[in-house]
């Protein structure tokens, strides 16, 4: 049997040994305080593990791990060719153990395992792999001050970095932060979401076994309210790397001036926008686009196409081609590599969303599909492809984030109208043009207040390009050369030449 099958998968979820333990200064360990909290499968409703629950004692022993490692300089003096090579071997042996990390993905999450394999686990570790190819070829500056002087303009580690992160692309997200973090010298400790501790967790022996020196990365699961407040409240920590919802990041905004003045860089939530226009090069594409826009990964991704705009005129014929495309996203069991929509994240979320759907419905939306046909049993966390239509934007499913398989369709008639629709939002994550007028596309390119707009595609993009949002979708990018920019400080060395 291969990995093309449901046994197979469910075999190895049973023979699986799973690690459930802070990792510190290059050891694993149980918590201070010695308590636990469970980490779930959703699909199961079973528990996976009770987890060691990190709290202030051990962010404390963390940071003090990460530190001495910084000013000893075992890595933050390290070349960069030598940081490189680690980080390199860390990717080769992600590679190894790609297969546990995927399942380990999908039995926290509930997301698809053919998801993990394909797109959480490799993109992951393209990112450490593209940070650790760059970081040797970033050259300092020169300032053009004449020659009474030679300034010189150098990259330094920031020193400290908490990075705390979500639970839609865990190991993805963590490695966003970890692959430029690390590759500029800094140390980090990582709080994974409470609800998705696991690959973060097994990722740490792998970066011990690559030569990754003791106390660099330091691993801490637990509360927000409790581990993540306690990392971003901490006067030795430098920099937070944060990814998760608005309201969170505003928090971390707040610690972070209670406290030590830590730079802050926050990615967080979105409501993005997808504007198809009626000359749109291929309706069936941007129909099929706009159901993957939406319906992947269970509809939690932070960049989702979540607000459908659509020209009045071809409303109904697109309408058709979507559910057409929505259909392939029927939920089943994550394990099963056939499966292209899991569950999502838990009961409690489940509940949220589709409270969602009710508002939207009691505010004059009308049910076009409905995902709520998929509810098996009361704690079932399974929600299919819900699309609603006439869609005000003054709306709460056109304004706020659902984070879940949700799309709100709302009719425009012309640019002027798509362009107010879609900037009328507290978030600027992303946004889509469908058309085959290209000045259209660049116009709308930039009067949009998106970090990222996409032109005939919904969410293409490799490591080379940054990721994040203007507004209240947060600030600094990840990805790309840019995001070195939240991991380092600019020293600049004048020297008199007279
Ligand atoms: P969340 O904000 O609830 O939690 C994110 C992380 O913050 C978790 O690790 C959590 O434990 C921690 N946290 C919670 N309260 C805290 C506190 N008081 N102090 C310190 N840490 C705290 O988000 P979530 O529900 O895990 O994830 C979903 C959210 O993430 C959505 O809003 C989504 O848009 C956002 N997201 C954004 C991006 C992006 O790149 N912009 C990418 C993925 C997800």
């Amino acid at each position: 049997m291969d990995f093309h099958h449901l046994q197979y998968w469910q075999q190895r979820a049973q023979a699986l040994k799973i690690e459930n333990r802070l990792f510190i200064n290059g050891r694993y360990q149980a918590a201070v305080a010695g308590e636990t909290f469970a980490v779930e499968n959703p699909a199961a409703q079973r528990e996976l593990v009770q987890m060691a629950r990190g709290g202030q004692a051990d962010i404390d022993l963390a940071v003090k791990a990460a530190r001495e490692v910084f000013e000893r300089g075992d890595w933050s003096q390290a070349t960069p060719s030598q940081r490189k090579t680690t980080l390199l071997k860390l990717a080769a042996l992600m590679e190894e153990h790609h297969e546990p990390l995927a399942l380990l993905e999908t039995l926290d999450t509930g997301k698809p395992i053919r998801h993990s394999l394909r797109d959480d686990v490799p993109g992951a570790i393209r990112c450490l792999r593209w940070y650790a190819e760059a970081i040797d070829k970033v050259y300092g500056e020169i300032a053009p001050t004449g020659n009474h002087a030679l300034a010189l303009i150098q990259r330094e580690p920031i020193g400290v970095v908490g990075a705390i992160v979500p639970w839609n692309f865990p190991l993805l997200l963590a490695c966003w932060k970890l692959g430029p973090a690390l590759a500029a010298g800094n140390s980090v400790v990582l709080k994974p979401s409470e609800k998705s501790p696991l690959t973060a967790v097994y990722l740490a022996a792998l970066a011990q076994q690559a030569g990754l020196p003791d106390g660099v990365l330091n691993i801490i699961p637990g509360y927000g309210h409790d581990a993540g407040k306690a990392l971003a409240l901490h006067p030795d920590v430098d920099a937070l790397t944060f990814t998760g919802s608005t309201q969170v990041a505003k928090q971390l905004m707040t610690y972070a001036g209670e406290s030590n003045m830590k730079r802050v860089w926050l990615e967080a939530g979105g409501k993005s926008a997808n504007i198809i226009f009626a000359d749109c090069p291929d309706l069936d594409k941007a129909a099929q686009g706009a159901a993957a826009g939406i319906f992947y990964n269970q509809g939690q991704v932070c960049i989702a196409g979540t607000r459908l705009l659509v020209e009045e005129s071809i409303q109904q014929e697109f309408l058709q081609a979507l559910r057409k495309h929505a259909a392939a996203f029927e939920p089943g069991n994550p394990l099963d590599p056939q499966t292209i929509m899991g569950t999502l994240i838990d009961h409690g979320h489940c509940e949220k969303v589709v409270g969602y759907i009710e508002q939207g419905l009691e505010q004059g939306a009308a049910l076009f599909l409905d995902g709520r046909d998929h509810s098996q049993g009361s704690q079932q966390s399974y929600l299919g492809p819900t699309i609603l239509t006439q869609v005000d934007n003054a709306m709460s499913v056109a304004r706020e984030e659902i984070f879940g398989p949700v799309l709100a369709v709302t009719p425009f008639n012309g640019e002027q109208q798509a362009l107010e629709l879609a900037n009328d939002s507290e978030y600027g994550l992303g946004a889509a043009i469908w058309t085959r007028d290209l000045s259209r596309a660049h116009r709308m390119a930039r009067q949009l207040k998106a970090g990222t707009v996409f032109v005939n595609n919904y969410n293409d993009g490799d490591m080379t390009v940054p990721f994040g949002g203007y507004k209240q979708s947060g600030n600094g990018r990840d990805k790309s050369l840019h995001a070195l920019d939240k991991f380092t400080e600019l020293k600049t060395t004048w020297i008199s030449l007279e």
